[in-house]
């Protein structure tokens, strides 16, 4: 019998596991879709192209224990990410920064507009836009109505279906605006992307004693909780072990108090016989279009090949719907009301643990994931 089952083998899971693994351990881990990875899973396509299958995910953190970490199982290609927003014919930064600033309003008017802006907020320093809104001197209030209309609104608009001021101010407070001339989307010290992709990455996490994966096994088919008793049943015979779970929290619980919201996505993959499709890895539709935004792999893997796949992404409602897929939790107060209802739910088992963007209802990067994965693990030793 297993110490602990794991469900889900993203960053989560696989890092959970293979600490528990590394303590003597035997860890099994159960995943519904049919490889490892999650959603940071990559596979060459058909043209031989390493794409990332559910959306580009780019690695940064300012974690130094989770790059030293990783980096026991990879090796990195250090990209560092910048994006541009397609504004009419213009190109800018974003963040929108100093040189986007420039390339809208000119060299002079931008030198006088960072002057007025340097002398309330600083240098260096990062502004949200829905703060950067508040202020009332007429040509600042006027720069953020630009910046708030031609990169945060529409953009907003399709990824939520909400305006900026409708969604939780950590979301797009995420891109604020940058009073810098550094073009990169992440200012942390550490970031890159696995060089043999991410999918490597994880079979070499995984590959451990004691580690045993199981594909295509949804949870719901093999475990039950009975929350009078508080027991849990693995294969119709009570389980007397640990289990994390990395899944939608209310998934897990037959969605009893209904739906939790969350945002999901649809890709189109499309391929180029061209060297390049896009001058940068990622450029934002901020303004027009109805997907969010265009990425071209091979600018941020580095992979020489001939020519060229790019993604779009058309944001969608998650209504549940057999192959769509919970990507973003919509934070607000109603539904983090609705979600600890659940928690107090899973609270019933004790040998329960939540673990996970999609465990814990929260916009998690991979690194704060990775990193929530060792501190759960340490508390369990
Ligand atoms: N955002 C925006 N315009 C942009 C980029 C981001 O309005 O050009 C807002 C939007 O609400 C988005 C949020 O900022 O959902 C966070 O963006 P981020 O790039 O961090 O999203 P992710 O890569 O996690 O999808």
């Amino acid at each position: 019998m297993e110490d602990y089952i794991v469900i889900g083998c993203g960053f989560a899971g696989a890092v959970v596991a293979r600490q528990l693994a590394e303590k003597g351990k035997k860890v099994l881990i159960l995943e519904q879709r049919d490889h490892i990875g999650g959603n940071a899973y990559d596979e060459k396509d058909s043209h031989g192209i390493l794409v990332h299958k559910y959306g580009p995910h780019i690695f940064h953190t300012e974690k130094k224990r989770v790059f030293d970490y990783l980096s026991r199982f990879t090796d990195w290609y250090g990209y560092s990410h910048e994006v541009v927003g397609k504004v009419g014919d213009k190109l800018l930064p974003i963040p929108f920064n100093l040189n986007a600033l420039e390339l809208v309003y000119g060299k002079e008017k931008a030198k006088q507009l960072q002057k007025i802006l340097e002398e309330q907020y600083g240098t260096e320093v990062k502004v949200p836009i829905l703060e950067l809104r508040k202020d009332k001197r007429p040509e600042v209030w006027q720069l953020a109505e630009y910046v708030y209309q031609n990169v945060f609104l529409k953009y907003t608009m399709k990824q939520w279906g909400k305006a900026p001021e409708e969604i939780d101010p950590s979301v797009s407070g995420r891109v604020p605006v940058f009073l810098s001339r550094d073009n990169r989307y992440f200012q942390d010290t550490w970031q890159g992307m696995p060089k043999e992709g991410y999918t490597a990455l994880f079979q070499r996490l995984l590959n451990y004693p004691g580690i045993t994966v199981q594909l295509s096994v949804p949870a719901e088919k093999v475990l039950s909780f009975d929350r009078e008793s508080g027991r849990v049943y693995f294969e119709g015979k009570e389980y007397g072990g640990t289990i994390i779970y990395t899944g939608a929290i209310d998934e897990l619980f037959g969605c009893c108090y209904g739906r939790l919201p969350y945002r999901s996505l649809d890709f189109v993959f499309e391929y180029y016989p061209e060297e390049f499709y896009q001058s940068h890895g990622v450029v934002n539709y901020t303004v027009s279009e109805d997907y969010t935004r265009i990425t071209e792999f091979k600018r941020l893997t580095g992979q020489i090949c001939e020519g060229t796949t790019i993604i779009k992404e058309y944001p969608r409602n998650y209504t549940g719907e057999a192959g769509q897929k919970p990507y973003y939790a919509i934070q607000n107060k109603e539904n983090q009301a609705l979600y600890e209802k659940y928690k107090s739910l899973a609270k019933c088992f004790p040998r329960l643990y939540m673990l996970g963007r999609l465990a814990e209802y929260k916009y998690y990067n991979m690194d704060a994931i990775a990193d929530r994965a060792l501190e759960l693990a340490e508390s369990l030793y």
